[in-house]
């Protein structure tokens, strides 16, 4: 049976790294219904103003999958980021960005094999400020002093609210995600030293998940120390899970242990649905000129293929990368010893090595 997909080209680099992707998908011979919809601020005059129309928020759910591409978000416009909104919508609380090392690739470290997974939906990330000299602000600002503490009356405030709910599904889904893909063990990552009541109810219900979960390893870890140890030896480590604000910082640092943006792949998972996409974003100086580097939405597509159950294809698809990595040819400028390298190739043509190697012509 054919498997109905989603599918977002997105905006600038997107939709040549969408077609690339697409390519090489169709050539492992399973079988997609591509559902291809339109998101982003090139087609919101068409909508009313909206860069997420509701069909495609429909077609998301009605598949329950989704590829995405990147989507530029305009700065200062009041343009609601695609992104957040597609995130809030379907409520995609849990990201998943594994980090890995590829042969080939330059990067300071090898053999690290680390799947970070971050709560999207709570913490200082859930949008509830107070700007600085507003009335909200002061009010909020009183109310904290007739409580007993001191805010400063020229403070802007964001508020960190993790909830027991919030913290249960999220390191719950992490101990699925490890058990499903056969990893050893999870950390939770927190500052319940000093925020006692947000990462404190973080590590006390994440320790509640753990005891429910016995057949993986559990341990927890102070989120500065955490950082510095990843630097010093990251095969320690294999799934982390951390709230909002740490996963987003912690998820480029072990981007950066694995060489950068150019292998990044992402997924997003919700109650309703799941939407992959590269971590990177869609670099419009570099649209339309066949550069970008599409193996980052590829291997979104491996998680993708993975979600699906097409495990063969998934690994396969994953070799023919590692392998076009590995032989340092038909590679992008980016990874090449230096950017300006002659013999870099073009996204499209990325694309057809990796479909060689797969052994499969279309
Ligand atoms: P970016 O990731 O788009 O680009 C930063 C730099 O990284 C680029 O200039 C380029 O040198 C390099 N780069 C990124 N992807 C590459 C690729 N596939 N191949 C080769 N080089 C690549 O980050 P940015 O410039 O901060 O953001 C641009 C736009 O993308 C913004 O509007 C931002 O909001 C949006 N964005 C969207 C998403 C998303 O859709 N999920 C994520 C991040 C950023």
């Amino acid at each position: 049976m054919a498997h109905s997909v989603t599918l977002i080209p997105g905006d600038g680099i997107g939709p040549e790294l969408a077609e690339a992707t697409r390519r090489v998908l169709d050539s492992t011979g399973v079988d997609f219904e591509w559902d291809v919809q339109h998101a982003g601020a090139d087609v919101m005059d068409q909508h009313g103003g909206n860069p997420l129309p509701d069909h495609v928020l429909e077609s998301i759910a009605r598949n329950g999958v989704a590829l995405k591409g990147p989507i530029t978000t305009p700065v200062g416009t009041g343009f609601r980021s695609v992104n957040v909104t597609l995130r809030k919508t379907l409520d995609l609380y849990g990201q998943v960005r594994p980090c890995k090392s590829y042969q080939g690739v330059r990067s300071r470290y090898e053999d690290v094999d680390l799947i970070v997974v971050r709560e999207a939906t709570e913490d200082l990330y859930a949008g509830i400020e107070f700007e600085e000299g507003s009335e909200d602000a002061h009010e909020l600002i009183e109310w904290i002093e007739r409580h007993g503490a001191h805010v400063r009356a020229d403070a802007g405030i964001s508020i960190k609210p993790i909830s027991i709910a919030g913290t249960r599904r999220i390191v719950e889904f992490a101990f699925d995600y490890a058990r499903r893909n056969g990893r050893r063990k999870v950390t939770a990552v927190h500052k319940a030293n000093i925020m006692k009541f947000s990462d404190g109810l973080w590590l006390r219900v994440a320790r509640e998940v753990a005891e429910e979960n016995a057949d993986v390893e559990f341990e927890d870890r102070i989120v500065d120390n955490l950082c510095m140890q990843l630097v010093q030896r990251p095969d320690e480590y294999d799934v982390l899970v951390l709230p909002n604000l740490y996963g987003d910082i912690v998820s480029d640092l072990c981007a950066g242990l694995v060489g950068g943006l150019g292998l990044a792949p992402g997924a997003n998972f919700g109650t309703k649905a799941a939407v992959f996409e590269p971590t990177h974003g869609s670099a419009p100086k570099y649209a339309g000129q066949n550069k970008a580097n599409p193996m980052a939405m590829m291997l979104s597509g491996v998680l993708m293929l993975r979600h699906l159950e097409e495990t063969d294809a998934a690994d396969r698809v994953e070799r023919a990368i590692a392998d076009v990595v590995a032989e340092g040819e038909s590679v992008t400028y980016d990874m090449k010893p230096s950017r300006d390298d002659p013999t870099a190739v073009g996204t499209s043509d990325v694309a057809d090595a990796i479909i060689d190697k797969l052994g499969v012509t279309v």
